[in-house]
């Protein structure tokens, strides 16, 4: 997509292009240092660690254009290893709906990445239907802490998180969505145990988190007992809007194209078989569409709205746009996509891309499956009621 830059836009555009050259990663150096200076660094640019909160907290306060600037560069930027769960998805339940004590305990150890946030909603019972979740929580009778148990499942890099923010159940007795409590506890901890899952990918990013008799202070819950589902709710429009990964994908399908050029096919190339370029085109199609959605829901964003049901659009779509991605890799590195480990074999494009295409199965899955999205897009963007 071309976007008309003004001669402002393009200033910025090369002030960041400037940043991430002069505080690039330089082999040698101790790369947690690195990676906590160079956010104290965009810290200093004026909000440039938190592209996405709002000014009173710090953020940029960035036009949409400059968000979407910041997206295309970061996308080809080495930039430094980041998890989205304290940045992304707790920092804006915190700043609407935490009182003034937890936002400046939590906020400030978020920003600077000192502390690693994980994601405690879905359990064994309760994914897509996570309104059923059971993991209890019981207040004492002096009104001081809570008593939790339960189990979390495919708690992503629950290994290595400092806290979780964790959905429990504090009330069963009335609608299942009500009686849900948001509470924020250190992982570090007995009572807590951390199982890992190896994922279809062969990787190990997921976990079983075992929680037992847990003892949570009252003054980490967040709003009002009960009320969690709200916040819950909030969280996952964030999430949905991150998991999109438009530009990445934009940078992926030109490598792609660059890949599919070095393949013979016949006195061609891959490139100019007409079938492949079909399927390269339909998704060069798609992904302009999801684009103009992504700049659509950037200017909400910046004129200070909370992402709303088009998150699921840009879910959806930016996720299978990921997928057709990866499952075109395999095809272009024909049978020496299967290479796994031992020497290397074929071009080296291929290598690994199995398993970058298993991987990405779990994309339509987590933080919300594609048939959840559908539905979501249904009721609340095209106002289709349940005939239930
Ligand atoms: C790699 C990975 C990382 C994850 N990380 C986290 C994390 O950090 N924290 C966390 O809390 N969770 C995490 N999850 C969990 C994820 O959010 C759930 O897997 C997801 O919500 C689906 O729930 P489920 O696995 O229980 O499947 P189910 O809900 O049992 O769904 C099974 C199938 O049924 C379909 N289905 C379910 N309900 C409906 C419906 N109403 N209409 C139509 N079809 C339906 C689904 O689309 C799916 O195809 C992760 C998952 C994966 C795979």
């Amino acid at each position: 997509m071309d976007i008309e830059l003004s001669a402002e836009d393009l200033a910025f555009r090369d002030e960041v292009r400037g940043f991430f050259r002069d505080n690039a990663y330089k082999p040698g150096a101790d790369y947690n240092q690195w990676r906590l200076d160079w956010f104290a660094k965009a810290r200093e640019k004026g909000g440039w660690d938190v592209p996405k909160w709002p000014t009173e907290f710090g953020g940029p306060g960035w036009t949409p254009t400059q968000h979407y600037i910041w997206e295309q560069e970061t996308a080809v930027a080495n930039l430094p290893w980041d998890l989205p769960f304290g940045i992304g998805m707790l920092a804006p339940v915190l700043m609407a709906y935490g009182n003034a004590e937890q936002q400046e305990r939590f906020l400030p150890d978020i920003r600077a990445r000192k502390v690693n946030w994980c994601q405690g909603y879905s359990e064994p019972g309760a994914g897509s239907d996570l309104a059923s979740l059971k993991t209890k929580a019981v207040l004492s009778d002096d009104g001081s802490h809570y008593t939790v148990n339960g189990t979390k499942i495919w708690t992503t890099m629950a290994h290595i998180a400092d806290w979780i923010f964790c959905l429990t159940r504090t009330d069963d007795s009335g609608k299942k969505q009500e009686g849900i409590t948001f509470l924020l506890f250190p992982m570090k901890q007995e009572g807590i145990e951390v199982k890992p899952i190896i994922t279809l990918g062969g990787a190990h990013s997921v976990n079983t988190v075992f929680i037992t008799d847990v003892k949570v202070p009252v003054e980490n819950r967040i709003g009002e007992e009960g009320k969690g589902w709200t916040y819950a709710k909030g969280l996952l429009q964030h999430e949905r809007t991150g998991l999109a990964g438009i530009s990445r994908s934009i940078i992926a399908l030109e490598k792609l194209k660059e890949q599919a050029r070095t393949v013979k096919r016949g006195n061609a190339t891959l490139l100019d078989d007409p079938g492949f370029r079909a399927k390269v085109a339909e998704l060069e199609v798609d992904l302009m569409a999801a684009e103009y959605t992504e700049l659509r829901s950037l200017a909400s964003a910046s004129a200070g709205a909370a992402p709303g049901p088009e998150s699921s659009i840009l879910k959806l779509k930016g996720t299978e746009i990921q997928q057709r991605i990866q499952k075109l890799t395999v095809e272009a590195g024909g049978i020496y996509s299967a290479a796994w480990g031992g020497k290397p074999v074929g071009p080296s494009f291929a290598r690994g891309g199995m398993a970058g295409y298993l991987a990405s199965r779990a994309y339509t899955i987590y933080g919300g499956a594609s048939e959840v999205q559908k539905d979501v897009i249904a009721k609340n963007v095209l106002g289709i009621k349940s005939s239930k």
